[in-house]
């Protein structure tokens, strides 16, 4: 099949990359998969195949994790390397990003979706800020000295203290809807603590990892500290998240996804971090500033086309402001330029797949036969591609599936509320999830009031969807374990050695 459609929108550098053969990084050097198997990438844009990658088998994982153990040992460059040249080459791996900045967001584009200049100011640029913000952390994982009291042991004394230390080798497997960002904010803070890497990425978008890879080679990273298997979930993801060479998982994807990999990393109880799904509250009270809380809660669900496990995909608007507000998101969503990413002028592209495409298409219909109905949307864009309408849904009874479920595409569940206290709280927190919600009022007491009372890792208030290197993202309930991003993250990737010494 001719892939070259649309592809005119490429630099020479990502189109190098994607006509040069793809292959696994174990070990320092690039393979093929003992599997001898690839599989196609599409162009979500057209459906069209523009590359092949390699299926990682169990022995491709099984080789990965041994380099990545032998990487970790005792003598080894890396465990010698002292923590500041550590961070001096986090450091070279994000200025690399930027140096590479335009290609890496056409790369992204043509492998997600999305509009190629979000991937360049957003996925690209806070994937860079990752790896200079956790250079900073190589030489801060200090311990602390102890006095210690033993009433067993009169007369003797000790000395004692704390040491952090790396956890190990670290499986980590990551989602197609972010995938340099994912791969960022999971490599920085393994690499800033002194841990070696199996990565995983999606078998949906494996090409920046690729790419990102080859960078992270070029600033000098020892062979075997990071190794690439791409491939698929059953066949590289599970042997990876059950292998006993690995110390640590850390996981981001769908929550049905996350429980396998609790069951898989159970055998020799692995530690295990997870960053699931969500189905976000966003409220609007009567107050909020209509001309900021409008196309604030319309970019909550639409940015990246919904696939977003933090989308603001459940809409609360008080009873005063709400015509007014599904009016404003209705022709925001109608005014959105649809396009491929590739395209500079695109605000929203296609699904990620024709997977994506039929699930949310499922939930689009499921959405109509509830009893509820469209403010806007709800079928498809074009007759090529992965695209479908931004769609609002409105009258949806709490307990139907489109508003307890995560669509993951630009597909809004928009309803009204009257009392805060009795009502709303009880039910933006009736959900599964607790990733995230949003609050957007001028009344800083109404705000103070609500934050501690929503059950989620992240609140914004009069904004969505911020994120920073500093800024620790992670979920309540079935979203997930742990935090990523800010100092918390240390914590995923060291362990704590207390020493105690008499004398
Ligand atoms: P989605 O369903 O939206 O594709 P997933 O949670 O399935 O999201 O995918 C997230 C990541 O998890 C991907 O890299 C995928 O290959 C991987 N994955 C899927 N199934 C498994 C599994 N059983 N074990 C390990 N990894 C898996
Ligand atoms: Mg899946």
């Amino acid at each position: 099949m001719d892939g070259s459609k649309g592809l005119e929108a490429l630099g020479a550098e990502a189109r190098k990359f994607i006509s040069s053969p793809k292959k696994i990084l174990i070990d320092g050097e690039w393979v093929n998969s003992t599997s001898g198997e690839t599989f196609e990438i599409y162009n979500p844009a057209t459906g069209q195949v523009v590359a092949h990658a390699q299926s990682g088998s169990k022995e491709d994982v099984n080789a990965a994790v041994a380099a990545a153990r032998r990487a970790f040992d005792d003598h080894s460059e890396w465990r010698k390397m002292s923590p500041s040249n550590r961070g001096k080459l986090l450091h070279r791996i994000g200025d690399l990003i930027l140096k590479h900045q335009d290609e890496l967001a056409q790369l992204e584009s043509l492998d997600n979706g999305k509009p190629v200049v979000v991937a360049k100011v957003a996925d690209v640029a806070l994937a860079a800020d990752i790896f200079h913000y956790m250079a900073g952390w190589t030489t801060k994982a200090d311990g602390g000295v102890l006095d210690l009291s033993v009433p067993f042991t009169p007369g003797t004394e000790y000395h004692a203290y704390t040491k952090r230390e790396p956890i190990g080798v670290v499986g980590q497997i990551i989602p197609w809807n972010f995938p340099i960002l994912m791969a960022a904010w999971k490599l920085a803070p393994a690499l800033a603590c002194g841990c070696t890497v199996v990565l995983k990425p999606a078998e949906e978008t494996p090409l920046t990892a690729l790419r990102l890879a080859e960078l992270i080679q070029e600033a000098g990273l020892p062979k075997g500290v990071l190794n690439v298997v791409t491939g698929f979930g059953e066949t590289t993801g599970a042997p990876l998240a059950s292998h006993p060479g690995v110390d640590k998982v850390a996981f981001t994807g769908s929550t049905e996804v996350g429980k396998l990999i609790v069951k898989a990393a159970a055998n020799d109880l692995k530690k295990l971090t997870l960053e699931l799904g969500g189905k976000s509250p966003n409220i609007i009270l009567n107050d909020a500033d209509l001309s900021k809380a409008i196309p604030g809660a319309a970019s909550a669900i639409f940015f990246n086309q919904g696939q977003t496990c933090s989308a603001g995909s459940r809409l609360f608007i008080q009873d005063k402001v709400y015509d007014e507000v599904v009016a404003g998101i209705a022709a925001y969503a109608k005014g959105l330029k649809m396009g491929p990413g590739l395209d500079p002028s695109t605000q929203l592209g296609p699904l990620v797949s024709q997977n994506q495409f039929d699930r949310v298409s499922g939930y689009m219909a499921a959405g109509k036969t509830e009893g509820a109905s469209l403010a806007t949307g709800g079928g498809r864009w074009g007759n090529e591609g992965y695209f479908v309408e931004p769609t609002v849904i409105i009258n949806a009874a709490d307990s139907a599936k489109v508003v307890q479920e995560e669509i993951f595409g630009p597909v809004l569940v928009a309803t009204r509320f009257s009392d805060v206290d009795d009502e709303l709280v009880r039910r933006a927190n009736d959900s599964v999830y607790g990733l995230a919600a949003g609050i957007w009022s001028q009344d800083v007491s109404k705000i103070h009031k609500l934050v501690p009372r929503l059950r989620a890792g992240t609140v914004w208030v009069n904004c969505y969807n911020i994120f920073d290197a500093s800024m620790p993202f992670g979920g309540y309930k079935q979203s997930g374990w742990g935090r990523e991003m800010g100092h918390q993250v240390l914590n995923n990737y060291l362990e704590t050695k207390a020493v105690c010494i008499a004398y």
